[in-house]
């Protein structure tokens, strides 16, 4: 299978996902530096072969405004593990506020949470407290190298040093 190119900002912010025939134009238009390269990989073109990029930086400081993770239903899956935050069942995932609507609770990152079908029912509209529920891991807002890591660490461990100081903000 095809890797894919991580991308980094001057700052080594990360900022794009590519694929490795755009990080080989951007490399030969001189736009970005290769910082680590896939181990026994390398690119053929029909004279001649080379490393196969792992991780890029630009060579000039690109300013991008801000791209979080999107809220929708698949990313708060994504973030919660597929698991009910309440019990871990992987079965009938829907999505609970934390703070019920009724009580003002919002749709964010922070009062959202993966919840299954029948957690969701006992909960209903009382707090995880007033269900006798616990919540797992209190919820948060993913940033972007959050969701870059755990592709990284399934398909892309090259990328992981480069990303480890930017998942926590
Ligand atoms: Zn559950």
């Amino acid at each position: 299978m095809e890797k894919r190119v991580l991308v980094l900002n001057l700052d080594h912010s990360p900022v794009a996902v590519v694929t490795v025939q755009k990080a080989i134009v951007l490399l030969h238009l001189d736009k970005v530096s290769c910082l680590s390269a896939y181990e026994f990989l390398e690119v053929r073109t029909v004279s001649k072969s080379f490393d196969y990029p792992a991780v890029i930086c630009l060579n000039n400081y690109k300013s991008i405004p801000y791209r979080g993770v999107l809220l929708n239903r698949n990313n708060l899956f994504r973030r919660d593990k597929g698991e009910c935050q309440y019990c871990g069942s992987k079965k009938q995932l829907t999505i609970d506020h934390v703070i019920p609507r009724s009580k003002g609770g919002k749709s964010n990152w922070t009062n959202l949470v993966t919840a299954c079908h029948r957690c969701n029912v006992v909960k209903g509209d009382k707090s995880p407290e007033q269900a006798g529920l616990r919540l797992a891991n209190l919820p948060f807002k993913p940033s972007l190298a959050y969701f870059l890591a755990e592709y990284a660490e399934r398909q892309a461990s090259e990328w992981l040093p480069f990303l480890e100081s930017k998942i926590a903000q």
